[in-house]
């Protein structure tokens, strides 16, 4: 009997587990806990982290989980490798649903960089406007640039103080447009954006409007991960599990 983890956290972890419900496939899904209010699916929930690769191995004997599919976002780097470590220590098969990076046009104006220490040694000296398109918990790298202004976009409002001192906090969950990303930089008179490379369509409309509006783009890449099956699509993560999504079988 297959019961399924399934690793959230993203839009397409959620279209996953719309997929796993109508096909009617047993499945947990599990959610770090860092929005404040996640959105709904049809699965049982588990919330909060299960204490490394020890206890997300024990969590996967004690919920006899026979498949694991980590559908968490791209830079969630630890829950992948931990994903990794608990299936191989426990014998369980495990799938990747991961979007493929964004790739440069040629019209793009991109300093490709490995990480975020690296990002903020790419920003000018000179006082800017930065659109800092990155979670609230990997801001403190920027802090050896105060002289900028930092727009930045969180889900939920942030709850204690900042560690840049000249920033303005726009809470949206999106989705968000290319037309409204162009609004957002064109009314902040925004000079530069950082992005870490999501990939997919979800998050893509802020590189669209920099491209649109020649500004230039410090873009992080995605951390090293552990070799592992992956597939793009939900579509194809559920069948890996035998079952075929078209049919709901
Ligand atoms: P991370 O650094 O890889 O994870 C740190 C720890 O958080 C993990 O070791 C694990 O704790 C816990 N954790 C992470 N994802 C979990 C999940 N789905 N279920 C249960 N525990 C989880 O991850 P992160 O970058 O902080 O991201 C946290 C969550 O936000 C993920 O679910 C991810 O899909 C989502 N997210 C992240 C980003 C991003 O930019 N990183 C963007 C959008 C959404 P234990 O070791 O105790 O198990």
């Amino acid at each position: 009997m297959t019961r399924a983890l399934i690793l959230g956290g993203t839009g397409d972890a959620n279209r996953l587990a719309a997929l796993c419900a109508r096909a009617g496939i047993d499945a947990i899904y599990s959610y770090a806990g860092r929005t404040k209010i996640p959105l709904p699916h049809a699965l049982p929930t588990r919330i909060g982290g299960f204490g490394g690769p020890e206890g997300l191995a024990d969590f996967i004997r004690s919920e006899r989980i026979t498949h694991v599919m980590d559908a968490t976002h791209p830079f969630a780097a630890e829950m992948s490798r931990n994903a990794v470590a608990a299936c191989a220590a426990t014998s369980t098969p495990l799938i990747a649903l991961e979007r493929a990076p964004w790739t440069r046009t040629a019209d793009d104006n991109w300093i490709e960089v490995a990480d975020e220490a690296a990002a903020v040694a790419a920003l000018p000296d000179a006082p800017a406007r930065v659109f800092l398109a990155i979670g609230r918990q990997h801001l403190a790298p920027f802090a050896p640039k105060p002289q900028h202004a930092y727009t930045l976009r969180f889900v939920d409002a942030p709850d204690g103080s900042l560690p840049l001192p000249n920033t303005e906090v726009i809470v949206s969950r999106g989705p968000f447009t290319l037309q409204s990303d162009r609004e957002l930089m064109r009314s902040r008179s925004i000079t530069w954006l950082v992005s870490r490379n999501a990939g997919g369509d979800g998050a893509r409309a802020k590189i669209d409007a920099a491209r649109e509006l020649r500004i230039p783009v410090i873009m992080i890449a995605r951390p090293a991960l552990p070799e592992r099956p992956r597939v793009e699509q939900a579509e194809d993560a559920l069948a890996w599990l035998g079952h075929d999504a078209r049919l709901g079988a």
